[in-house]
C-alpha cells in the first residue's frame, strides 16, 4: 500500500475523504443534513452494540421518520422467528421490553398471524413499513460504502425469509456474481479503500455488523445493489439499475 493511503481505517467515518460534494446531503432524501443517523439502526441490533456503529448524514425529518417502522420490523421479525407475540417467548431483550410496553404494537402483529389449513403459522408483515425500513437501510449502506446516493425508488425490491429460499436463491443472495468491474468506486470511498492491496475485494465483502443479527453486502455490476441479512432470517435485496 502506498504511503498516501496508510492509516486510513475504512470503518472510521472521520477518515473518509471522498469529494465533499457527495457527502453534503441527506442520504435518504437529498435535503440539507442536520444530523447523523445510525445505519443500521440500534433497534435491529442487541446490546452490547458494536464499537464502530456506522453513521450517515440525514435531515431531521428523515432521521425521525423511520424509528417507528424500524421498531415494528424488529418486533415483527422476532415474533415470526420465535413463533409468538408473547414477550416471555421471544429471545431478544429489547423486543421483550417493547412488546411489554406497547400492547397496540403486539395487537397489530398478532392480527397479521394466520394459520394455514395444515396448522402452520403464517405471518404477513405490513409491507409498506418493511419496505420503508429496508430501502432506507440500503440507501445508507450505499452511501457509507460507495459514497453513492440513490434517491429514486429502487428497481428491484425483494424480501424473502431465508428458510423459504431455494438453494439457488440462497447462493445468489450470498454470492452475487460480481461480473466485470465496469463501475469504479469513488476515489476515497470505503469500497475504494477495500480494493487497495491490503483491503478486501469489493463484491465479495459481507460487512458483519453483529454476528447472527445483521450483515450486508454492497456491490456494483449493472447498477448498484445491496443485500442485507437481518437476524439470519430475512434476506433483503435492493437494486438500482
Ligand atoms: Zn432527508
Amino acid at each position: 500500500m502506498s504511503e498516501k493511503w496508510k492509516g486510513l481505517g475504512v470503518n472510521d467515518p472521520r477518515k473518509i475523504f471522498a469529494d465533499e460534494r457527495l457527502r453534503g446531503r441527506c442520504v435518504f432524501c437529498g435535503a440539507k443534513p442536520d444530523t447523523k443517523d445510525h445505519c443500521p439502526s440500534k433497534t435491529l441490533l442487541d446490546e452490547p452494540y458494536p464499537a464502530d456503529l456506522r453513521v450517515v448524514l440525514a435531515c431531521l425529518k428523515c432521521n425521525n421518520s423511520f424509528s417507528l417502522d424500524e421498531q415494528y420490523l424488529a418486533c415483527f421479525l422476532e415474533c415470526a422467528i420465535c413463533g409468538s407475540t408473547n414477550p416471555d417467548e421471544v429471545t431478544r431483550d429489547s423486543v421483550k421490553q417493547t412488546l411489554r410496553e406497547q400492547p397496540k404494537l403486539v395487537a397489530s402483529i398478532a392480527a397479521s398471524l394466520s394459520l394455514s389449513p395444515d396448522g402452520t403459522k403464517i405471518w404477513k408483515p405490513d409491507m409498506d413499513r418493511v419496505r420503508n425500513v429496508v430501502v432506507k437501510l440500503a440507501r445508507g449502506h450505499l452511501d457509507y460504502e460507495l459514497c453513492l446516493q440513490e434517491w429514486r425508488d429502487p428497481d428491484v425490491f425483494e424480501i424473502t425469509p431465508m428458510p423459504l429460499m431455494t438453494p439457488d436463491q440462497l447462493e445468489f443472495f450470498e454470492n452475487p456474481d460480481p461480473g466485470p468491474a465496469t463501475l469504479w468506486p469513488e476515489i476515497g470511498s470505503r469500497a475504494f479503500l477495500r480494493m487497495l492491496p491490503s483491503g478486501d475485494k469489493i463484491n465479495d465483502d459481507w460487512q458483519d455488523i453483529q454476528d447472527g443479527r445483521y450483515r450486508y453486502l454492497v456491490g456494483q455490476t449493472q447498477g448498484n445493489f445491496v443485500h442485507i441479512a437481518i437476524s439470519e432470517y430475512l434476506a433483503c435485496r435492493v437494486t438500482w439499475e
